[in-house]
């Protein structure tokens, strides 16, 4: 083994989706960046997923979309269906269009874009185990080299993609930042990769995404069956996390046995892991520490979707780290501003779309059905908060929505409430404060929009 170099202006933790799009950004600017993985370095991207990723993030990074052998196929919508399946709502927008990927391909892509950018080190199997201090500053990282050697790798800033099990999120010395994500905010995953037999063909809407809420089957999270080409689906569930010694069962019962009918069939991938599904850590940095990807929790609360927001974070680290370091100011004051793009951007929307989540998660079949088949939310209304984390009604539309949801008008009561936290708290995330001297008040009204709405789910009784 060659000698390794130690010393660099960035080190980035982890090569997937955020860690390849961080490396690729701050290298194309001319830093010495050092990437890692404890992956082999043709195993990098190769990660259990549902796959789906839309088409605006490649647009907002300015990069190729998926194409050739990483694409496995063009998806135009999603299909939303209700628990007892009789009600199927159409999302289709250009905006909901995207790619089914093929995770290895396209990560080794996004490898090797970062390589190509310049990147001045890759190590791959070379485990981060702890962070390294020079007083109340990271500076570096204690890793496990390939030949099995530990060794201290020296940052002026470290950037922590190293997804949700994150080894270093636990080590921060600062308050700011918290060291475990509590079970109730995440979904424990489940999926299979099924090939049909040829002559068997079964993929249904194969150019759509389909989803099943389904509060019996995959309590708190939802059914998915998503098509990979015309003879293979990616069919997973994603659900409370308290399933998690016999997930696997627990798939094959309620969902496998459910909607693969046909014994012509070969199972190509099969596996699971835990997803977050709350708003972004309170903060996303530290001094000499940015935090990106699923360490940092920023995944959809709503689907889980964590690719996108992933990449948009590593572009968004790479230009602080890049600021930082030419202004010689490794702290979290110069670093902060990195918490201000993702709290304005997609964190506005995440935090508005957790709530929605708490909300959905305790809300019965029967519900569901009934606000499904009543067209309570038309398919423009779900795209218009999934997309934007929040609902404008006028007047009219109020009224309509009242006459139709006559029948359950506690139902109807608790999800204008929630609309109206929802707005609350995308405004306030997208009035996140420049500097963090104004922090704790804005965490403050944070803190009392979730209790609101804890306060909502108590009072209907829907929980402890
Ligand atoms: C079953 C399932 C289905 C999903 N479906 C979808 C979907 O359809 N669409 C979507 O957008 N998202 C989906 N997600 C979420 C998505 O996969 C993640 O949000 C996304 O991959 C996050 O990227 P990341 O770069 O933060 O982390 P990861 O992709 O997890 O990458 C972390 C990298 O760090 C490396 N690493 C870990 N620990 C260390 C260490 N100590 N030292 C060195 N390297 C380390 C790992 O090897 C890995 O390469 C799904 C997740 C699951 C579990």
């Amino acid at each position: 083994m060659e000698p390794i170099k130690k010393f660099f202006d960035i080190i980035v933790v982890g090569s997937g989706t955020g860690g390849a799009t961080a490396a690729r950004f701050a290298a194309k600017k001319g830093l010495e960046v050092c990437l890692l993985d404890s992956k082999e370095k043709d195993k990098v991207g190769d990660k259990i997923c549902g796959d789906a990723v839309g088409t605006e993030v490649f647009e907002f990074l300015k990069i190729n979309a998926p194409r050739g052998k990483e694409l496995s196929c063009h998806i135009k919508g999603a299909k939303l269906y209700s628990p007892n399946l009789k009600k199927c709502i159409d999302l289709f927008d250009p905006k909901q269009a995207g790619y089914i990927v093929n995770r290895l391909e396209f990560g080794q892509r996004l490898l090797n874009e970062a390589l190509d950018a310049g990147v001045k080190q890759f190590l791959d199997k070379t485990m981060a185990l702890d962070l390294l201090y020079k007083q109340d500053t990271v500076s570096g990282v204690i890793v496990k080299l390939k030949n099995g050697e530990k060794t201290e790798l020296k940052s002026k800033i470290l950037i922590d993609a190293s997804g949700f099990y994150s080894p270093l999120r636990k080590k921060i010395n600062s308050e700011l930042i918290e060291k475990t994500i509590s079970r109730e905010d995440t979904i424990l995953c489940f999926r299979e990769i099924v090939k049909f037999s040829p002559q068997n063909l079964q993929v249904q809407d194969p150019e759509y995404i389909s989803i099943i809420l389904d509060q019996e089957k995959a309590p708190g999270g939802y059914i998915w069956y998503f098509p990979k080409n015309e003879s293979s689906v990616n069919i997973g569930i994603g659900t409370f996390p308290e399933y998690k010694s016999e997930i696997k069962e627990y798939y094959k019962k309620n969902v496998f046995n459910q909607f693969i009918l046909t014994s012509n069939y070969d199972i190509i991938s099969s596996g699971g892991g835990l997803v977050p599904v709350r708003r972004p850590l309170w903060s996303c940095t530290a001094n000499g520490i940015l935090i990106i990807g699923d360490a940092a929790c920023q995944v959809n609360p709503l689907h889980g979707g964590g690719i996108d927001p992933s990449m948009r974070a590593g572009l968004f680290a790479a230009k602080t780290a890049i600021n930082a370091i030419e202004n010689g100011d490794l702290t979290i004051n110069s670093l902060w501003d990195y918490n201000h793009k993702v709290m304005t951007s997609f964190g506005a929307e995440f935090a508005a779309l957790d709530l929605l989540r708490m909300t959905l998660q305790v809300m019965t079949n029967a519900e569901l059905n009934f606000g499904l088949e009543k067209d309570l939310l038309s398919g423009e209304e779900i795209l218009e908060i999934s997309s934007t984390g929040g609902l404008n009604l006028s007047l009219l539309n109020m009224v309509n929505k009242a006459i139709k949801g006559i029948a359950q008008p506690n139902l109807l009561l608790d999800l204008n409430y929630l609309r109206i936290r929802m707005k609350e708290i995308s405004k306030l995330y997208r009035n996140f404060p420049k500097n963090i001297h104004e922090f704790e008040e804005w965490k403050n009204k944070v803190t009392q929009v979730y209790d609101k709405i804890r306060k909502m789910l108590i009072n209907t009784k829907k929980v402890n």
